[in-house]
């Protein structure tokens, strides 16, 4: 199915994040410069049920180098709070292992020993380059973790420098998943070739937030919402029994949402070429990249993601947005529990079968 006359919807933003309070029922919205208003908490009891009371708390963070916003219900604040707390702690142990930003974490280690030895990490980092290799023969090739030579190429947030094809040409068989050697039982990644790095960020924010909201009931907490800025997994029920709303970001109309979605024990994932990226000579350079030409992917805008965790939500977004529509909606068709909606590259809109009565325009 595709709309191409009505826009339809949200999840990311640039530079903002919509976070909608069901405590007083109404939405707000949260600019990132303001972000320091954010650390503060917001806190509610609400009742569930006669002589029970339950409480919301709603807290934000700068983590993984985004805006982090977790939402905890429990029986009381306190434990809403600690559930909370050890959210941002349990992404906070996360980050420490999988962030390239990070000189000392486990994949700096392995990057840092290319084509010299194996290193030796977690269980959860061996989860996440595991699925990263599910998800990458899935999406033929399209998903590709070993792409951080040419992503450091680009540094399209930071210099938009745009590579020559005779500097691609150099880089491209460093981009070989062939060679990243993942041994399950030794616990060992080592990648074969010297200068070769792989980058989870296509992957990691959805684990990390998988990670957190089990983070959060081991606290205690009932029901809650785990957001790494466009990452997000949701479990349980708001305490008036509604589900999560989440609002999908429209990737041509900044601030605009392009439809409405209802979310209980899902996750929801975006990849789009409207938040990072740079323009020059009317041509927008962005932070998804082909593997294959390893230039920026041209056949989509957006393309969201539902599954029942956000790993698989936040791998298969980005590995379908290199794919494309057809081959993208034919895999999201033969999955069970995982449904899209993809924005073409013409700004067409296309949602999958198990979506199509589940969402609403604003
Ligand atoms: P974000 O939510 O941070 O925008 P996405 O899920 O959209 O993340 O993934 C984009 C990131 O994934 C890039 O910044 C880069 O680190 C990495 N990446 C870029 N191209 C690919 C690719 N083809 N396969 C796997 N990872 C990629
Ligand atoms: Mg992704």
């Amino acid at each position: 199915m595709s709309y191409n006359s009505s826009p339809l919807w949200r999840r990311k933003g640039r530079g903002e994040e919509r976070v909608h309070s069901n405590l007083f029922n109404q939405p707000f919205r949260i600019q990132t410069c303001l972000l320091t208003l954010l650390c503060g908490t917001l806190v509610a009891c609400v009742g569930v049920s006669p002589g029970q009371e339950s409480a919301v708390v709603t807290r934000a963070q700068l983590q993984m180098g985004t805006l982090v916003k977790i939402t905890a219900v429990a029986r009381s604040e306190s434990v809403a709070q600690a559930a909370a707390t050890a959210g941002f702690a349990e992404i906070r142990r996360l980050e420490e292992l999988l962030s390239t930003w990070i000189p000392t974490s486990e994949l700096s280690r392995v990057n840092a020993s290319a084509g010299v030895m194996p290193v030796h990490v977690s269980p959860e980092t061996l989860t996440v380059v595991q699925r990263a290799f599910q998800i990458a023969e899935m999406t033929d090739g399209g998903f590709n973790i070993a792409i951080g030579p040419a992503v450091d190429a680009w540094r399209v947030t930071e210099g938009q420098h745009i590579p020559t094809e005779p500097e691609l040409d150099v880089l491209r068989p460093l981009v070989d998943l062939q060679a990243v050697h993942a041994d399950v039982r030794a616990r060992t990644i080592y990648l074969g070739k010297a200068g070769m790095r792989i980058d989870v960020g296509g992957i990691g924010k959805g684990y990390a937030a998988d990670q957190a909201v089990e983070a959060l009931r081991r606290a205690g907490a009932v029901a809650g919402v785990v957001a790494l800025s466009g990452d997000i997994k949701t479990f349980g029920r708001l305490p008036d029994g509604k589900m999560f709303p989440v609002g999908i970001q429209h990737p041509r109309k900044d601030g605009s949402v392009l439809a409405w979605i209802d979310l209980q024990d899902e996750a929801i994932s975006t990849a789009g070429d409207y938040e990072r990226f740079f323009e020059r000579e009317g041509v927008r350079y962005h932070h998804i990249l082909d593997p294959r030409t390893l230039q920026p992917a041209r056949s989509c805008q957006s393309v969201t993601v539902v599954a029942r965790e956000g790993i698989w939500a936040d791998g298969l977004d980005t590995g379908i947005f290199v794919m494309g529509v057809e081959s993208g909606m034919r895999l999201v068709e033969a999955l069970p529990d995982v449904e899209a909606i993809i924005v073409d590259h013409e700004g067409h809109v296309h949602v999958s079968s198990g979506l199509r009565d589940r969402i609403r325009q604003p």
